[in-house]
Protein backbone atom coordinates (compact mmCIF):
# COMPACT_ATOMS: atom_id res chain seq x y z
CA UNK A 1 0.00 0.00 0.00
CA UNK A 2 2.81 2.09 1.31
CA UNK A 3 5.01 1.11 -2.05
CA UNK A 4 2.07 2.35 -4.22
CA UNK A 5 1.95 5.96 -3.13
CA UNK A 6 5.54 6.20 -3.20
CA UNK A 7 5.55 4.75 -6.44
CA UNK A 8 2.78 7.46 -7.73
CA UNK A 9 4.46 9.97 -6.01
CA UNK A 10 7.56 9.56 -8.01
CA UNK A 11 5.88 8.22 -11.21
CA UNK A 12 6.08 4.92 -13.00
CA UNK A 13 9.52 4.41 -13.26
CA UNK A 14 12.19 3.39 -10.89
CA UNK A 15 16.09 2.51 -11.43
CA UNK A 16 17.49 0.15 -8.66
CA UNK A 17 21.33 -0.41 -9.36
CA UNK A 18 23.25 -3.54 -7.80
CA UNK A 19 26.94 -4.20 -7.50
CA UNK A 20 28.13 -7.59 -8.12
CA UNK A 21 30.89 -8.75 -6.04
CA UNK A 22 34.83 -8.55 -6.57
CA UNK A 23 35.50 -12.21 -8.39
CA UNK A 24 38.41 -14.22 -6.99
CA UNK A 25 40.74 -13.48 -10.32
CA UNK A 26 40.28 -9.63 -9.31
CA UNK A 27 41.19 -10.39 -6.02
CA UNK A 28 43.74 -12.58 -6.44
CA UNK A 29 45.07 -9.97 -8.47
CA UNK A 30 44.75 -7.44 -6.08
CA UNK A 31 42.16 -5.22 -7.78
CA UNK A 32 40.82 -2.13 -5.90
CA UNK A 33 36.98 -1.87 -6.05
CA UNK A 34 36.25 2.16 -6.88
CA UNK A 35 32.61 1.57 -5.20
CA UNK A 36 31.42 3.61 -2.05
CA UNK A 37 28.15 1.82 -0.48
CA UNK A 38 28.23 4.19 2.71
CA UNK A 39 24.74 6.00 1.64
CA UNK A 40 23.96 2.89 -0.35
CA UNK A 41 20.39 2.85 2.17
CA UNK A 42 19.84 6.50 1.11
CA UNK A 43 20.13 5.07 -2.55
CA UNK A 44 22.66 6.82 -2.84
CA UNK A 45 25.95 5.59 -4.92
CA UNK A 46 29.83 7.00 -4.67
CA UNK A 47 32.38 6.14 -7.03
CA UNK A 48 36.28 7.18 -6.89
CA UNK A 49 36.98 8.62 -10.15
CA UNK A 50 40.45 8.68 -9.37
CA UNK A 51 42.81 10.93 -6.59
CA UNK A 52 40.09 11.98 -4.16
CA UNK A 53 37.65 12.59 -6.11
CA UNK A 54 34.11 10.73 -5.65
CA UNK A 55 30.60 10.93 -8.18
CA UNK A 56 27.33 10.48 -6.40
CA UNK A 57 24.35 8.67 -8.27
CA UNK A 58 21.13 8.54 -7.00
CA UNK A 59 19.12 5.76 -7.52
CA UNK A 60 15.90 4.24 -5.92
CA UNK A 61 17.59 1.35 -4.49
CA UNK A 62 21.17 0.52 -4.11
CA UNK A 63 22.40 -3.12 -3.30
CA UNK A 64 25.88 -4.04 -1.94
CA UNK A 65 27.67 -7.26 -2.83
CA UNK A 66 25.89 -8.29 0.17
CA UNK A 67 22.80 -8.32 -0.64
CA UNK A 68 21.08 -11.92 -1.92
CA UNK A 69 18.62 -12.13 -4.32
CA UNK A 70 15.65 -12.50 -1.59
CA UNK A 71 16.17 -8.53 -0.64
CA UNK A 72 16.54 -7.52 -4.48
CA UNK A 73 13.21 -9.46 -5.03
CA UNK A 74 11.52 -8.34 -1.77
CA UNK A 75 11.62 -4.48 -3.34
CA UNK A 76 10.32 -5.73 -6.50
CA UNK A 77 7.62 -8.16 -5.42
CA UNK A 78 5.28 -5.13 -5.44
CA UNK A 79 5.67 -4.38 -8.18
CA UNK A 80 5.20 -7.45 -9.78
CA UNK A 81 1.88 -7.85 -8.21
CA UNK A 82 0.60 -4.73 -10.04
CA UNK A 83 0.07 -7.12 -12.77
CA UNK A 84 -2.46 -9.16 -11.00
CA UNK A 85 -4.07 -6.27 -10.69
CA UNK A 86 -4.35 -5.21 -14.41
CA UNK A 87 -1.02 -3.47 -14.62
CA UNK A 88 2.12 -3.51 -17.56
CA UNK A 89 5.21 -3.72 -15.96
CA UNK A 90 8.64 -3.76 -17.51
CA UNK A 91 11.40 -4.97 -15.56
CA UNK A 92 15.36 -4.57 -16.96
CA UNK A 93 19.00 -5.51 -16.27
CA UNK A 94 20.94 -3.11 -18.06
CA UNK A 95 25.17 -3.17 -18.05
CA UNK A 96 27.90 -4.17 -19.39
CA UNK A 97 28.52 -8.35 -19.58
CA UNK A 98 29.71 -10.18 -16.53
CA UNK A 99 27.74 -7.88 -13.86
CA UNK A 100 24.94 -10.16 -13.02
CA UNK A 101 22.19 -9.41 -15.79
CA UNK A 102 21.49 -13.06 -15.77
CA UNK A 103 22.46 -13.64 -12.00
CA UNK A 104 19.61 -10.70 -10.95
CA UNK A 105 16.66 -12.32 -13.82
CA UNK A 106 17.39 -15.78 -14.18
CA UNK A 107 20.23 -16.74 -11.53
CA UNK A 108 20.66 -20.00 -10.45
CA UNK A 109 19.41 -23.11 -9.98
CA UNK A 110 20.03 -22.71 -5.71
CA UNK A 111 19.89 -18.98 -5.70
CA UNK A 112 16.87 -18.09 -8.18
CA UNK A 113 16.06 -14.78 -9.65
CA UNK A 114 13.45 -12.60 -10.12
CA UNK A 115 12.47 -14.48 -13.16
CA UNK A 116 11.07 -17.31 -10.93
CA UNK A 117 10.62 -15.84 -7.95
CA UNK A 118 8.13 -13.80 -9.81
CA UNK A 119 5.62 -16.35 -10.98
CA UNK A 120 6.39 -18.18 -7.42
CA UNK A 121 4.95 -14.99 -6.38
CA UNK A 122 1.96 -14.51 -9.18
CA UNK A 123 0.78 -18.38 -8.23
CA UNK A 124 0.63 -17.59 -4.42
CA UNK A 125 -1.18 -13.99 -4.37
CA UNK A 126 -3.68 -15.97 -6.85
CA UNK A 127 -4.61 -18.39 -5.01
CA UNK A 128 -5.28 -16.03 -1.90
CA UNK A 129 -7.11 -14.46 -4.58
CA UNK A 130 -9.31 -17.62 -6.16
CA UNK A 131 -12.82 -16.78 -4.15
CA UNK A 132 -12.51 -13.65 -5.83
CA UNK A 133 -10.54 -13.56 -9.11
CA UNK A 134 -9.56 -16.27 -11.59
CA UNK A 135 -6.51 -16.02 -13.27
CA UNK A 136 -5.24 -17.52 -16.39
CA UNK A 137 -1.18 -17.18 -16.99
CA UNK A 138 0.84 -17.82 -20.07
CA UNK A 139 4.47 -17.09 -20.49
CA UNK A 140 6.56 -16.02 -23.74
CA UNK A 141 10.21 -16.41 -24.20
CA UNK A 142 11.67 -14.66 -27.09
CA UNK A 143 15.01 -13.08 -27.90
CA UNK A 144 15.85 -10.09 -30.02
CA UNK A 145 19.19 -10.71 -32.02
CA UNK A 146 20.78 -7.84 -34.89
CA UNK A 147 17.18 -6.90 -34.83
CA UNK A 148 15.41 -10.18 -35.79
CA UNK A 149 12.83 -11.58 -32.68
CA UNK A 150 13.19 -15.30 -32.27
CA UNK A 151 10.91 -17.42 -30.48
CA UNK A 152 11.86 -19.66 -28.19
CA UNK A 153 9.20 -21.62 -27.48
CA UNK A 154 8.67 -22.55 -31.14
CA UNK A 155 9.02 -26.16 -31.32
CA UNK A 156 9.97 -25.59 -35.75
CA UNK A 157 12.45 -23.63 -37.34
CA UNK A 158 9.42 -22.15 -39.68
CA UNK A 159 7.86 -20.93 -36.83
CA UNK A 160 10.99 -19.59 -34.93
CA UNK A 161 11.09 -15.59 -37.14
CA UNK A 162 8.90 -13.67 -35.21
CA UNK A 163 7.52 -9.88 -36.97
CA UNK A 164 5.17 -7.23 -35.11
CA UNK A 165 2.30 -6.59 -37.06
CA UNK A 166 0.43 -3.01 -35.98
CA UNK A 167 -3.47 -4.18 -35.73
CA UNK A 168 -4.37 -0.21 -34.30
CA UNK A 169 -2.92 2.81 -33.24
CA UNK A 170 -0.66 1.80 -30.30
CA UNK A 171 -2.17 -1.74 -30.55
CA UNK A 172 0.39 -5.16 -32.25
CA UNK A 173 0.46 -8.49 -31.82
CA UNK A 174 3.01 -11.06 -32.92
CA UNK A 175 1.48 -13.36 -35.17
CA UNK A 176 2.40 -17.36 -34.25
CA UNK A 177 3.96 -16.10 -31.05
CA UNK A 178 4.05 -19.03 -28.74
CA UNK A 179 2.18 -18.91 -25.23
CA UNK A 180 2.80 -21.47 -23.08
CA UNK A 181 0.01 -21.98 -20.12
CA UNK A 182 1.64 -22.60 -16.89
CA UNK A 183 -0.71 -23.07 -14.01
CA UNK A 184 2.34 -24.17 -11.45
CA UNK A 185 6.26 -23.35 -10.43
CA UNK A 186 6.82 -26.65 -11.53
CA UNK A 187 5.74 -26.32 -15.39
CA UNK A 188 7.46 -22.80 -15.04
CA UNK A 189 10.46 -24.35 -14.39
CA UNK A 190 10.61 -26.44 -17.39
CA UNK A 191 9.62 -23.68 -19.39
CA UNK A 192 12.38 -21.31 -18.51
CA UNK A 193 14.64 -24.23 -19.49
CA UNK A 194 13.14 -25.08 -22.67
CA UNK A 195 13.59 -21.33 -23.22
CA UNK A 196 17.51 -21.27 -22.17
CA UNK A 197 17.89 -24.48 -24.34
CA UNK A 198 16.69 -23.32 -27.33
CA UNK A 199 19.33 -19.99 -27.04
CA UNK A 200 22.25 -22.31 -27.11
CA UNK A 201 21.05 -23.87 -30.44
CA UNK A 202 23.13 -22.28 -33.54
CA UNK A 203 25.29 -20.23 -31.58
CA UNK A 204 28.88 -21.77 -31.37
CA UNK A 205 29.53 -19.75 -27.94
CA UNK A 206 26.63 -19.66 -25.80
CA UNK A 207 27.86 -16.90 -23.29
CA UNK A 208 28.97 -14.85 -26.06
CA UNK A 209 25.99 -15.30 -27.67
CA UNK A 210 23.72 -14.34 -24.70
CA UNK A 211 25.37 -11.07 -24.30
CA UNK A 212 24.58 -9.91 -27.80
CA UNK A 213 21.32 -10.66 -27.76
CA UNK A 214 18.03 -9.57 -25.35
CA UNK A 215 16.08 -12.19 -23.56
CA UNK A 216 13.15 -11.52 -23.03
CA UNK A 217 9.98 -13.42 -21.14
CA UNK A 218 6.26 -12.18 -21.57
CA UNK A 219 4.44 -12.99 -18.68
CA UNK A 220 0.41 -12.83 -19.61
CA UNK A 221 -2.14 -12.36 -17.31
CA UNK A 222 -5.52 -12.49 -17.95
CA UNK A 223 -8.19 -11.68 -14.94
CA UNK A 224 -11.28 -12.13 -14.19
CA UNK A 225 -13.39 -10.96 -11.24
CA UNK A 226 -15.92 -13.48 -10.32
CA UNK A 227 -17.55 -10.77 -8.07
CA UNK A 228 -18.73 -7.96 -11.37
CA UNK A 229 -17.49 -10.12 -14.39
CA UNK A 230 -14.96 -7.51 -14.90
CA UNK A 231 -12.02 -9.17 -17.33
CA UNK A 232 -9.08 -7.35 -17.63
CA UNK A 233 -5.59 -8.34 -19.59
CA UNK A 234 -2.02 -7.06 -18.88
CA UNK A 235 1.58 -8.47 -19.34
CA UNK A 236 4.74 -8.58 -17.53
CA UNK A 237 8.19 -8.34 -19.11
CA UNK A 238 11.56 -9.57 -17.74
CA UNK A 239 14.32 -8.48 -19.89
CA UNK A 240 18.17 -9.68 -19.84
CA UNK A 241 19.41 -6.84 -22.10
CA UNK A 242 22.06 -7.64 -24.60
CA UNK A 243 25.95 -6.09 -22.64
CA UNK A 244 26.30 -2.54 -23.06
CA UNK A 245 30.05 -2.50 -23.39
CA UNK A 246 31.49 -0.99 -25.59
CA UNK A 247 33.82 -2.57 -28.71
CA UNK A 248 37.36 -2.81 -28.19
CA UNK A 249 38.75 -0.45 -31.49
CA UNK A 250 40.37 -4.30 -32.73
CA UNK A 251 37.16 -6.07 -32.71
CA UNK A 252 35.69 -2.94 -35.15
CA UNK A 253 34.98 -5.05 -38.20
CA UNK A 254 32.48 -7.76 -40.33
CA UNK A 255 29.71 -9.20 -38.20
CA UNK A 256 30.80 -8.41 -34.77
CA UNK A 257 30.61 -4.63 -35.48
CA UNK A 258 27.08 -4.87 -37.06
CA UNK A 259 25.99 -6.88 -33.65
CA UNK A 260 27.72 -3.87 -31.79
CA UNK A 261 25.61 -1.18 -33.70
CA UNK A 262 22.41 -3.23 -33.06
CA UNK A 263 23.00 -3.38 -29.85
CA UNK A 264 23.88 0.12 -29.57
CA UNK A 265 21.04 1.12 -31.18
CA UNK A 266 18.58 -1.12 -28.90
CA UNK A 267 19.74 0.24 -25.89
CA UNK A 268 19.90 3.90 -27.55
CA UNK A 269 15.94 3.43 -28.21
CA UNK A 270 15.47 2.23 -25.10
CA UNK A 271 16.95 5.46 -23.10
CA UNK A 272 14.88 7.52 -25.49
CA UNK A 273 11.87 5.98 -24.79
CA UNK A 274 12.38 5.99 -20.96
CA UNK A 275 13.34 9.31 -20.68
CA UNK A 276 11.10 10.64 -23.09
CA UNK A 277 8.14 9.10 -21.06
CA UNK A 278 10.12 10.60 -17.68
CA UNK A 279 9.66 14.22 -19.52
CA UNK A 280 5.93 13.14 -20.59
CA UNK A 281 7.45 14.22 -24.19
CA UNK A 282 4.65 14.18 -26.55
CA UNK A 283 6.43 11.66 -28.86
CA UNK A 284 7.67 8.53 -27.70
CA UNK A 285 10.27 7.21 -30.53
CA UNK A 286 8.98 3.28 -29.83
CA UNK A 287 9.58 2.77 -33.73
CA UNK A 288 13.57 2.62 -33.63
CA UNK A 289 14.32 -0.53 -32.18
CA UNK A 290 12.81 -3.94 -32.32
CA UNK A 291 12.99 -3.35 -28.84
CA UNK A 292 11.24 -0.98 -28.07
CA UNK A 293 8.44 -1.87 -30.61
CA UNK A 294 7.92 -4.86 -28.63
CA UNK A 295 7.71 -3.14 -25.71
CA UNK A 296 5.07 -0.56 -26.68
CA UNK A 297 2.05 -0.93 -25.41
CA UNK A 298 4.21 -1.70 -22.00
CA UNK A 299 6.25 0.84 -21.41
CA UNK A 300 3.60 4.13 -20.92
CA UNK A 301 0.63 5.44 -20.08
CA UNK A 302 -0.16 3.98 -16.90
CA UNK A 303 2.49 0.85 -17.01
CA UNK A 304 5.38 0.27 -14.40
CA UNK A 305 8.93 0.11 -15.11
CA UNK A 306 11.60 -1.15 -13.51
CA UNK A 307 15.53 -0.75 -14.29
CA UNK A 308 18.15 -2.79 -12.70
CA UNK A 309 21.76 -1.62 -13.69
CA UNK A 310 24.03 -3.73 -12.77
CA UNK A 311 27.69 -2.48 -12.30
CA UNK A 312 30.99 -4.22 -11.13
CA UNK A 313 33.08 -2.49 -8.50
CA UNK A 314 36.40 -3.35 -10.31
CA UNK A 315 38.46 -0.28 -11.12
CA UNK A 316 39.40 -2.04 -14.53
CA UNK A 317 35.64 -1.27 -15.37
CA UNK A 318 35.29 2.09 -14.04
CA UNK A 319 34.90 3.53 -17.61
CA UNK A 320 31.74 0.86 -18.27
CA UNK A 321 30.49 1.56 -15.01
CA UNK A 322 30.04 5.47 -15.04
CA UNK A 323 28.50 5.15 -19.01
CA UNK A 324 26.12 2.41 -17.47
CA UNK A 325 25.53 5.24 -14.58
CA UNK A 326 24.86 7.95 -16.94
CA UNK A 327 22.63 5.54 -18.54
CA UNK A 328 20.55 5.30 -15.48
CA UNK A 329 20.68 8.80 -14.78
CA UNK A 330 19.62 9.77 -18.16
CA UNK A 331 16.41 7.37 -17.58
CA UNK A 332 15.24 8.55 -14.17
P1 LIG B 1 25.89 -10.83 -17.12
O1 LIG B 1 24.63 -11.58 -17.38
O2 LIG B 1 25.65 -9.39 -16.81
O3 LIG B 1 26.90 -11.01 -18.20
P2 LIG B 1 26.29 -12.79 -15.06
O4 LIG B 1 24.94 -12.79 -14.43
O5 LIG B 1 26.59 -13.91 -15.98
O6 LIG B 1 26.57 -11.41 -15.79
O7 LIG B 1 27.34 -12.70 -13.86
C1 LIG B 1 28.74 -12.93 -14.03
C2 LIG B 1 29.26 -13.78 -12.87
O8 LIG B 1 29.16 -13.06 -11.64
C3 LIG B 1 28.45 -15.04 -12.67
O9 LIG B 1 29.34 -16.08 -12.31
C4 LIG B 1 27.53 -14.70 -11.53
O10 LIG B 1 27.12 -15.84 -10.82
C5 LIG B 1 28.38 -13.75 -10.68
N1 LIG B 1 27.55 -12.77 -9.97
C6 LIG B 1 26.92 -11.72 -10.53
N2 LIG B 1 26.26 -10.99 -9.62
C7 LIG B 1 26.47 -11.59 -8.44
C8 LIG B 1 26.06 -11.30 -7.09
N3 LIG B 1 25.29 -10.25 -6.79
N4 LIG B 1 26.47 -12.15 -6.13
C9 LIG B 1 27.26 -13.21 -6.42
N5 LIG B 1 27.68 -13.53 -7.66
C10 LIG B 1 27.30 -12.74 -8.66
MG1 LIG C 1 24.10 -12.68 -19.09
Amino acid sequence: KLYNQVQEAKGNIRVFCRCRPLNKEEISSGCASVVDFDAAKDGDLGILTGGSTKKTFKFDRVYTPKDGQADVFADASPLVISVLDGYNVCIFAYGQTGTGKTFTMEGTEHNRGVNYRTLEKLFKIAKERSETFTYNISVSVLEVYNEQIRDLLATSPSQKRLEIRQASEGVHHIPGLVEAKVENTKEVWDVLQAGSNARVVGSNNINEHSSRSHCMLCIMVKAKNLINGECTKSKLWLIDLAGSERLAKTEVQGERLKEAQNINRSLSALGDVISALAMKSSHIPYRNSKLTHLLQDSLGGDSKTLMFVQISPSELDLGETLSSLNFATRVR
